[in-house]
């Protein structure tokens, strides 16, 4: 015990013992010579410690009595095994999609990923992954030959270089098919190898410069992050079994084929369409109008930032569809809405969607028959479900089943919209013409179709477009001067006999 008492044990610590410690050396063993060159010799013993990737990267006997070697080794390892597993889990979540996500970004970079071989020589460090184990060749010393005499092997030997340049083409990226050239002794020679990997680095390089400008491309198309999440929650909840390729990218949506799962134990229809409306928002100023005073809307639209009015548009679109769908107009069946993804009935057979109305070949029959229906569909579209398509043309009609179906009516609106008459004048304008082109002799002129839809009696003067323009003018703003004197309701335009409003539409 010393004089403050303690005793010469080492005093136990509560975390375990302390190492022994170091034992002192006095300043004449520091300046001695012997235990210099002891040092000296010791130091030996780690020959790469001071540059370690050489000797892993090199393929010599590595010395595992560096720990940082070990680290780097196990890391390796480690980084190679995530990034094989982040390759798989890339293609389940991808699958046959269309749409995929690249996990690229989240690889762990490599020091040998950067390495270029040069034109004749193979990257001899590039020994990840070595395939070639079942009689890998003895590791060639760093002095590059191995044997003695005749039977001397260097590494430049011509038949061991090609087994081991065919080994290596496992290690191409998944996508390159190499084939069994290990199974029929294909030797490779340095030279075809080396522009082998040249090729397949270029391929990788271009698919993923492809890849990402895909990835932009569908994003600016409304397929951002979030509607992608969105859509794989509806797979993952079931509602849909899968959903395949898109059918069309528009200014304002992009629409997606889709397998129907079940939703609240009912079955989603086996085919349907998911229209993804555009979450960007440089479109949708362009259309405010049809919404912002749509009167169904209007208060709505007033409150909302500019992600959820894109909503209302999907919404819109469910509510005209409803309507025409209780007319028996033949349109697309809604199934489910979730934010600005709606999910209708696919109109088509097979994953071939229907042929839109301008693609078709129809014999003069069937286009007189077309006529007719869009006719019909027209008037009922406006008098029965109180709209106006606002976008028909032979871009927004399908042909399927022998008859004509309508879609695509986010922007319709009610008759009574303030520019109500002037976009069914529009309407007419291509419907006209779409059918007089295409040799219909009953097609009715513009002017005539906007009075026998409307049932309207506006006075024709088939050379004057400006006079007829002016007289739905003039109504529309008849309308307009009521619903500010009435309040919020218009009155159905349809049942207007051309004197001034008096009744509210509440009234009838
Ligand atoms: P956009 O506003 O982008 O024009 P549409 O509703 O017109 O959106 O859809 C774009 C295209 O997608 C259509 O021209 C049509 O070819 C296809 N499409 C849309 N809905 C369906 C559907 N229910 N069934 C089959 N094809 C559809
Ligand atoms: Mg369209």
């Amino acid at each position: 015990m010393d004089q403050l008492g303690r005793t010469s044990e080492t005093p136990k610590s509560p975390w375990g013992g302390c190492p022994p410690a170091m034992p002192s050396c006095s300043l004449s063993d520091v300046m001695s010579q012997e235990l210099a060159r002891q040092l000296e010799e010791e130091n030996k013993a780690f020959p790469s410690l001071t540059n370690p990737e050489v000797s892993l990267l090199s393929g010599e006997e590595t010395d595992t009595n560096s720990d940082l070697m070990l680290a780097r080794l196990l890391q390796m390892q480690y980084d190679r095994e995530c990034d094989t597993q982040l390759r798989r889990e890339e293609r389940k979540y991808n699958g046959e999609s269309k749409v995929s996500i690249s996990f690229e970004n989240y690889r762990t970079a490599h020091p040998y990923d950067g390495s270029e071989s040069s034109e004749d020589e193979v990257d001899w460090q590039d020994t990840r992954d070595d395939p070639y184990k079942p009689d890998k060749p003895q590791v060639t010393p760093r002095k590059g030959f191995t044997g003695k005499g005749k039977n001397i092997t260097t590494k430049h030997d011509e038949v061991l270089c090609g087994r081991k340049n065919t080994a290596r083409m496992d290690n191409f990226a998944p996508e390159v098919l190499v084939g069994d050239g290990l199974g029929m002794d294909l030797k490779l020679s340095n030279q075809v190898f080396n522009s082998l990997k040249q090729h397949c680095h270029s391929e990788q390089r271009r698919s993923a410069r492809l890849h990402d400008k895909k990835e932009h491309s569908t994003a600016e198309q409304a397929v951002d992050p979030r509607t992608r999440l969105l859509m794989y929650k509806m797979v993952s909840a079931g509602t849909l079994e899968r959903i395949n390729g898109c059918i069309s990218t528009g200014k304002e949506s992009v629409v997606f084929h889709a397998n129907g799962g079940m939703l609240e134990e009912q079955p989603v229809p086996e085919e349907v369409v998911l229209k993804v409306f555009k979450t960007t928002l440089n479109e949708f100023k362009n259309r405010d109008r049809y919404i912002k005073d749509d009167y169904r809307f209007k208060d709505r639209f007033s409150k909302l930032n500019p992600r959820k009015i894109i909503r209302l548009w999907a919404e819109k679109e469910m509510h005209n569809l409803a309507r025409m769908k209780k007319a028996g107009i033949p349109c697309p069946e809604v199934a489910l809405l979730r934010k600005h993804i709606l999910v209708l009935s696919f109109i088509g057979k097979d994953h071939v969607p229907a042929p839109k109305l301008k693609d078709t070949m129809l014999g003069a029959a069937d286009m007189k028959t077309a006529y007719y229906q869009v006719l019909q569909m027209m008037q009922q579209l406006y008098q029965e479900c109180n709209l106006v398509h606002a976008d028909l043309s032979e871009y927004n009609m399908l042909w399927h089943q022998g008859q004509v179906w309508l879609i695509d009516v986010s922007q319709s609106v009610e008759p009574s919209h303030p520019h109500g008459l002037q976009f069914l004048f529009r309407d007419c304008t291509n419907v006209s013409t779409f059918f007089q082109k295409r040799g219909v002799a009953e097609a009715m002129s513009v002017y005539e179709l906007f009075n026998c839809v409307t049932g309207l009696d506006l006075t024709i003067n088939e050379e004057d477009e400006a006079e007829f323009l002016a007289q739905i003018e003039a109504l529309e703003k008849r309308n307009e001067d009521h619903v500010q004197k009435r309040g919020k309701k218009t009155f159905p335009l349809s049942s207007w006999d051309g004197s001034p409003p008096l009744k509210h539409a509440a009234d009838d």
